[in-house]
């Protein structure tokens, strides 16, 4: 018997380290309790490819995966006058779930700022025309996507989840003030550059906390033995969901259940 239930919010797993073993990942996560899993859409080729991969998954009566159709900002640049309404087809098939991932990434910058503002402005519209939760990413680019994204305070139907934050106290505050969703991957257990996040994970309310592994990226540190490559996959999100619940002196099984009902929420899935 699984010990907890978990739902992976953030999984790239149309990412070619996958191409080999795809069904394996997926039969392992399902085996530790992490089901369904929600596929990343980094853009129109890529949602694509997980909306396609998810319904494959699914039938009727069992959903193991959904998908969200976006477009990363590292590929805004990849972005034309087609792109939006591309999207749009995707995002009413069943299994795609949110606009996203989308936002902005100063970080990097494979992707000129103007440029994935822009792109980063069209899919929040996007997600208020279709009434669709928003999967976002940040990157040292706070300032200016908290610009954007305060204009959904017009829209407050639109859900929002910060996926995998790393930002400071003061930014959390932000995201919470426009009623995020925040998501916390493995990144928290790196004793190099994750510290900080400990004592801001309590200040996260329970009704908003979101858990990822961002597969194949950000394998747990704290993995130790139980890791066999450098590969991050979706099963490991049950020792993300141990170590957050050490953290916060919560039990697992109880982290587990207010987890799943928010990505259940959020998502507005098996509802
Ligand atoms: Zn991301």
């Amino acid at each position: 018997m699984v010990e907890m239930r978990l739902i992976d919010i953030g999984t790239n797993l149309t990412h070619a380290s996958f191409d080999k073993d795809r069904g394996q990942v997926l039969r392992d996560a399902e085996s530790a309790g992490v089901s369904p899993l929600i596929i990343t859409g980094t853009n129109v080729e890529e949602s694509g490819h997980a909306q396609k991969y998810a319904a494959s998954c699914n039938t009727a009566a069992v959903k193991k995966c959904f998908s969200t159709a976006g477009v990363h900002p590292h590929d805004a640049k990849t972005c034309n006058e087609n792109t939006i309404a591309e999207l749009s087809v995707l995002a009413h098939r069943p299994d795609v779930v949110a606009i996203g991932e989308c936002g902005l990434d100063y970080n990097r910058d494979f992707s000129p700022r103007d440029e994935q503002r822009r792109w980063f402005e069209k899919q929040v519209e996007l997600a208020a025309a279709l009434e669709m939760p928003l999967f976002l990413h940040e990157r040292d680019a706070f300032d200016d996507f908290y610009r954007i994204l305060k204009k959904t305070e017009k829209a407050p139907w639109i859900k929002k989840a910060v996926h995998c934050f790393t930002g400071t106290g003061r930014e959390l505050d932000a995201y919470l003030s426009l009623d995020c969703y925040i998501g916390i991957t493995g990144w928290i257990c790196d004793e190099r550059r994750g510290v900080h996040l400990l004592p801001l994970l309590t200040r996260i309310p329970a009704g908003r906390l979101l858990l990822e592994t961002d597969a194949p990226y950000l394998l747990p540190r704290t993995l130790g033995k139980e890791r066999r490559s450098r590969r991050n996959e979706p099963k490991y999100l049950v020792h993300i969901a141990r170590y957050i619940a050490d953290i916060l002196g919560k039990d697992p099984a109880l982290l587990a259940h207010e987890t799943f009902r928010n990505t259940c929420d959020f998502f507005g899935i098996l509802q």
